[in-house]
């Protein structure tokens, strides 16, 4: 941590920039923080303006340009708040962050209105506050730990959230999301993997895009996490000139799936503000899936979501495989595009067989 890019003139020295990432540095400090660690900076193909890790984390110029409908919130969590730093939107689970840091930051950051402390708003945490309410409301049965990244908090610090979280018996699940594997793998310590051992059963949802991403280093730290018996997901986010073609994605899961992890959501980029130039359309993300479901392990296939602007929550966008739906008829195609047909079974069948 101590050795982040962290300013222009450290990225400067070690990477020609172009004007556009030149300009787009010196704006960062105004709205999300430049921030690199040495691990994944060191995956940056210096060669190459547009590779597809330099894409994630170098600040790009466009990012000061807002498009039509983009958004402060695009997944209205402010709205949401019941308790500083709580949201609550699903009825059995609630997001708790703990934390505005994060290891490197990323330029399609969905929290980037109060993440890394360089915007205007900030990201205010009561987590008094949230251990109140969730014993105030035992329909809360789920809890996912994010950020920023709640590994950047000392072991100390996880083991006295959890321990506040385990106290509370509606709670069941808890969750920590994480890209600390990925950018900063030398966290996975052996007294973290105790902590997280004390408070079993824990789930870890991991954040990775690129298959580059996924080092011998990385390996290794997802194999700490999964001997300690941790079932790991990952989250990918599908962004423009990073991971938009077939053959990028099925690389990332399959080499996923070798590591314990299994590939959980990819997301359509949200609607942030500066996102543009690495958003696809919705219709080329469903092609890629189509060119995925089927085509390979089905345990390497995520499900395809978009977070419903303003707060709508995670909607999965298919594609779908029904073509069509009469009273006992359901038309279907597979991933070949045959077509075909599956009876529903009829109610008076059921009767019948009731006698
Ligand atoms: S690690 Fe997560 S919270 Fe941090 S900048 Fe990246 S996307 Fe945002």
């Amino acid at each position: 941590m101590r050795n982040r890019i962290q300013t222009l003139e450290q990225l400067e020295s070690r990477l020609s920039l172009t004007p556009e990432e030149r300009a787009g540095t010196i704006l960062a400090g105004k709205k999300l923080a430049l921030g690199i660690t040495p691990h994944f900076f060191n995956l940056i193909d210096r060669n190459d303006p547009d590779c597809p890790i330099r894409r994630q984390v170098v600040p790009r110029m466009e990012e000061s340009n807002t498009a039509p409908d983009e958004l402060m919130d695009p997944c209205g969590e402010d709205s949401h708040m019941p308790v500083p730093g709580l949201v609550h939107r699903y009825p059995d689970r609630v997001l708790l962050l703990v934390t505005d840091r994060c290891a490197s930051y990323c330029r399609y950051c969905t929290r980037s209105r109060v993440v890394s402390g360089a915007g205007e708003q900030e990201l205010t945490i009561d987590l008094e506050g949230a251990f109140t309410y969730l014993k105030r409301h035992p329909e809360v049965r789920d809890v996912l730990i994010s950020g920023g990244d709640p590994l950047l908090l000392s072991d100390a610090k996880l083991d006295q959230i959890l321990g506040r979280l385990r106290e509370i018996p509606s709670v069941e699940f808890v969750r920590l999301g994480s890209r600390i594997p990925v950018f900063l793998p030398q966290r996975i310590t052996p007294e973290l993997l105790a902590v997280f051992r004390k408070h079993q059963p824990l789930w870890i949802s991991i954040h990775s895009n690129h298959p580059k991403e996924i080092t011998r280093e990385v390996k290794e730290a997802l194999g700490r996490l999964a001997d300690a018996g941790i079932p790991l997901g990952n989250q990918s986010v599908l962004l423009r000139g990073v991971n938009d073609q077939v053959e990028i994605l099925k690389e990332l899961f399959h080499k996923l799936l070798l590591c314990r992890v299994r590939p959980y959501y990819l997301y359509q980029c949200d609607l942030i503000q500066g996102s543009a130039h690495l958003r696809t359309t919705i219709r080329e993300g469903q092609e890629l899936m189509e060119r995925l479901r089927g085509h390979t392990t089905g345990y390497a296939v995520p499900t395809y979501v978009v977070d419903g602007p303003g707060g709508g929550g995670k909607i999965p966008i298919g594609p779908s495989y029904i073509v069509g739906m009469t009273d006992d008829r359901v038309i279907l195609k597979n991933f070949r595009g045959d077509v075909y047909e599956y009876p529903e079974i009829s109610h008076s069948i059921v009767s019948d067989l009731r006698g």
